[in-house]
C-alpha cells in the first residue's frame, strides 16, 4: 500500500522494511490481515466517572495495542492514515451526520514531543479530520495546554490519576473565544480509567467549550 504521507518516513520505517508492526508478517504499513482485524465498528464505552460519552474504534489488545505501540514509540509513522482513518470512524460514530465538531486532541506530557519528536495524538486528530472532510470541515484545535508539571500515569491507580491530573489542564485566554462557538469532541489514543478525559473536558467546559463527547482509538479494559 502506498503511503499518501511520504514525508513522514521515519528511520523506524526504514529499519522494519516491508515487514507488518502488527504481526511481522510481510506487508507495510499493514498487512491485510491486519487491516482486516481493524476493520471493525467503533463503541460506545463504558461510562466512567466525570467524562463526557466515549467512543472507541476498538479495544487495546492484540493487534491494535501492538499497533499503536509501534506508531507511538517506534515510530512507524506510515501507520498515521491507518490509524487515523479508525479515529475519525470513531468520531463519526459520536456524533450525528450533519455536526462539524471541533476536536480538540489531548496534550502530550511536557517534554514526551522533544523525546518522541512528534505528538501522535496530534497527528492522528489532523489525519481524522482530513478524513472527515468529504462531510464537511473539519478543525482540530490543539488549545489544551499543561498548567504544572504531571507524573506518568502508568501504574497508577484511578484515584491517584485523578489526583495526578487535578487541574492539570488548561485552556489559555487567548484561544477562547474560538472554542465557545461548535461542538467540541476530545480525541486521545487509549481511554483507560478516563482520568485524562474528565481533565481534559472540566478544562475545556471551564473555558466555555461545548464538549459534546469524546473519541479515542482502543479502550483498555
Ligand atoms: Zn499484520
Amino acid at each position: 500500500m502506498p503511503s499518501v504521507l511520504p514525508f513522514l518516513s521515519s528511520l523506524a520505517d526504514l529499519v522494519l522494511g516491508d515487514r507488518c508492526p502488527g504481526c511481522a508478517r510481510p506487508g507495510a504499513p499493514l498487512c491485510t490481515r491486519c487491516a482486516q482485524a481493524l476493520e471493525r465498528r467503533p463503541w460506545r464505552c463504558r461510562s466512567r466517572p466525570g467524562c463526557p460519552p466515549v467512543w472507541a474504534a476498538g479495544p487495546y489488545a492484540g493487534v491494535e495495542q501492538a499497533l499503536l505501540l509501534a506508531f507511538k514509540e517506534r515510530r512507524v509513522r506510515g501507520l498515521a492514515r491507518p490509524l487515523g482513518h479508525r479515529l475519525a470512524r470513531a468520531v463519526a460514530a459520536s456524533t450525528a451526520k450533519d455536526t462539524v465538531p471541533l476536536l480538540v486532541p489531548v496534550p502530550p506530557r511536557p517534554g514526551s514531543v522533544r523525546r518522541r519528536g512528534y505528538d501522535p495524538v496530534l497527528l492522528l486528530a489532523r489525519v481524522a479530520a482530513r478524513e472527515h472532510g468529504a462531510v464537511g470541515h473539519m478543525d482540530v484545535y490543539p488549545v489544551l495546554r499543561h498548567r504544572r508539571r504531571v507524573r506518568d500515569q502508568a501504574g497508577l491507580d484511578r484515584e491517584h490519576r485523578r489526583a495526578n491530573l487535578a487541574g492539570a489542564l488548561i485552556v489559555p485566554w487567548k484561544a477562547r473565544p474560538r472554542i465557545d462557538q461548535r461542538p467540541v469532541v476530545i480525541v486521545d489514543d487509549v481511554l483507560t480509567t478516563g482520568a485524562t478525559l474528565a481533565e481534559a473536558s472540566r478544562a475545556l467546559r471551564a473555558a466555555g467549550a461545548r464538549v459534546m463527547c469524546a473519541a479515542v482509538l482502543a479502550e483498555h479494559h
